[in-house]
């Protein structure tokens, strides 16, 4: 288990943040064998990979404005994000001179053509299974550094993983669409891909993301009203079918009875196979 700070964004760089999710970590019985890694004090890292990107003349520079890339009546890829028309791929030299005197350029990389195969992405899921995607369909030529500096996810995580050894990435699913991307960024930059699962959100029963900002299930808040971690877990693993309903159990204890057949089927349940843990109020009575 490695801890990994990813606070690429200065907005998100803040460590009082990181001290409490660490903090909250440690209530619920997570521990880690390695970091916590700041994705903050790694820009050399991922300033190289875009050298060895551009390098292969993969690269080019984008000067398109948020509002401009909105206005475009661009189809939008599966996670919500728009799909980029390579309206800055073919600028001539002197365009991009004069564009750099008027606003700073981002960088994006050129995805292969529709058609070709090396853009067609696969790859076996351990939860939802096949994923496959087509990026210059799905998603187009994206980013890897956005024009105020501030390194792409896609970029930054695919460049840690392989520098911290890491063979098994588990996350939401909210990120399953972006990680044909970092597949293919792998293969570009010659590292190994991990094997990935993409676990079930959380979601209200109207469909909405339960989200912090809401305070919906805010951590803090349940540990201030004298929730134990316990009975939290306890909670979760139910509702993938890991526990009873109404059970109390360790984090340590779910490690012998955790199986991903048990999630796989709790995902696959009925024929919605993008289904996320629907979340009723009193869920956590
Ligand atoms: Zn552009």
């Amino acid at each position: 288990m490695v801890l990994r700070v990813e606070d690429l964004d200065p907005r998100a760089r803040d460590r009082t943040t990181a001290d409490l999710l660490m903090d909250d970590l440690d209530w619920l019985g997570l521990d880690w064998d390695e970091g916590p890694y700041r994705q903050s004090e790694r820009g050399h890292a991922y300033e190289a990979a875009v050298d060895l990107l551009r390098g292969a003349g993969l690269t080019y520079p984008c000067f398109c404005t948020r509002s401009e890339l909105h206005a475009a009546t661009a189809p939008h890829a599966s996670d919500g994000t728009y799909v980029y028309q390579g309206t800055c791929r073919d600028l001539t030299p002197e365009q991009v001179k004069r564009l750099s005197a008027v606003r700073p350029a981002a960088t994006r990389v050129v995805v292969p053509a529709e058609g070709d195969p090396v853009g067609d992405i696969t790859f076996d899921d351990l939860v939802y299974g096949e994923v496959r995607e087509c990026l210059a369909r799905d998603c187009g030529d994206f980013l890897v550094r956005r024009s105020d500096g501030v390194f792409a996810y896609q970029l930054a995580v695919v460049v840690d993983d392989a520098a911290m050894g890491v063979t098994q990435v588990v996350r939401g699913r909210d990120l399953l669409g972006s990680t044909c991307r970092q597949v293919w960024l792998q293969r570009v930059l010659g590292l190994a891909t991990p094997e990935y699962a993409h676990v079930p959100l959380l979601v209200a029963p109207d469909g909405r993301r339960l989200s912090k900002r809401e305070r919906d299930l805010d951590l803090g808040a349940l540990r201030s009203s004298g929730m134990t971690a316990r009975h939290l877990i306890g909670r979760l693993a139910a509702s993938v079918g890991l526990a009873e309903q109404g059970e109390e159990v360790d984090a340590d204890e779910l490690v012998e009875r955790f199986s991903w057949a048990a999630l796989r089927s709790r995902v696959h349940e009925g024929d919605e196979t993008s289904a996320d843990v629907v979340v009723s109020p009193g869920f956590l009575d």
